[in-house]
């Protein structure tokens, strides 16, 4: 089932999507949402963050070709590296990406990313799937300037409109082997399949809810393929993950 986010009367709606069309959902994101009527297709509805996080965890270097395509002396992971974005980066498809620094490299990272739906405190890598609603696509934006100069990514990371989510929620995704791809302008950047992960996903569940408890809504942004590169003003990223869809989003300067 795909499940997204849309305006509705001035404020936000759930809705499923099926086959370009938008129908309206009842119940609960989390405990079961049901399939109403037709709202319309696709192209008539604004969508929104397929879903409000409390926390938005990421994870660095979990490919192992990204690892040293910008520092051909840095080591692969034994451990996933952990940090966090706030939710101020959040923005929904064809929002805006404002490049806050144009005279620094500001990079697109195409990343699958998790959505809990149930909490998770300690769990096993084999009980990480009950704990996953779904699966969205995501872009984790970085100033590579500040990333070098700051040590840590707080603020490499943290700017207003550096996490594009979406466009929906698929909750019946088999995460091993799905294409994690970016476009710049309509060409090809990162393609790459999520089986090249040095974390698989449910392992990172389990990993990071022995740190913190995830709580239903909280998002994992699971790591980027080789490829990345810079954006600027007037370009078009896409963000696609196979089986959730095509994330969109224009580039201008803040
Ligand atoms: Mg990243």
């Amino acid at each position: 089932m795909k499940i997204m986010r849309y305006e509705a009367g001035g404020g936000a709606s759930y809705g499923i999507l099926d086959n370009e069309m938008v129908y309206t959902a009842s119940g609960d994101l989390f405990t079961g949402l049901r399939r109403g009527d037709k709202v319309g297709s696709l192209a008539e509805v604004t969508l929104l963050t397929p879903v409000q996080p409390g926390k938005i965890v990421c994870v660095g270097l979990n490919y192992a070709a990204h690892v040293t395509e910008n520092d051909a002396s840095r080591a692969v992971p034994d451990e996933p590296v952990l940090f966090m974005k706030p939710n101020s980066t959040l923005i929904a498809i064809s929002e805006q990406i404002r490049i806050a620094n144009p005279n620094h490299r500001t990079d697109y990272e195409a990343e699958l990313v998790i959505v809990i739906g149930k909490r998770a405190r300690g769990v096993s890598e084999a009980d990480a799937a009950a704990h996953i609603l779904g699966f969205t696509a995501g872009n984790d934006v970085s100033d590579r300037v500040l990333q070098a100069k700051d040590g840590q990514w707080v603020r490499a990371k943290g700017f207003d409109t550096y996490c594009p989510l979406g466009p929906c929620i698929e909750t019946e995704l088999d995460v091993r082997d799905v294409k994690v791809e970016s476009r710049l302008n309509g060409e090809v950047r990162q393609s790459q399949t999520t089986a090249s992960m040095i974390f698989n996903p449910h392992f990172l569940v389990s990993y990071i809810s022995k740190v913190m408890t995830l709580d239903p809504g909280d998002i994992i942004l699971t790591g980027t393929p080789e490829g990345v590169g810079p954006m600027k003003s007037g370009d078009t990223i896409k963000v696609e993950v196979g089986g959730v869809g095509v994330l969109r989003n224009p580039v201008t300067n803040r």
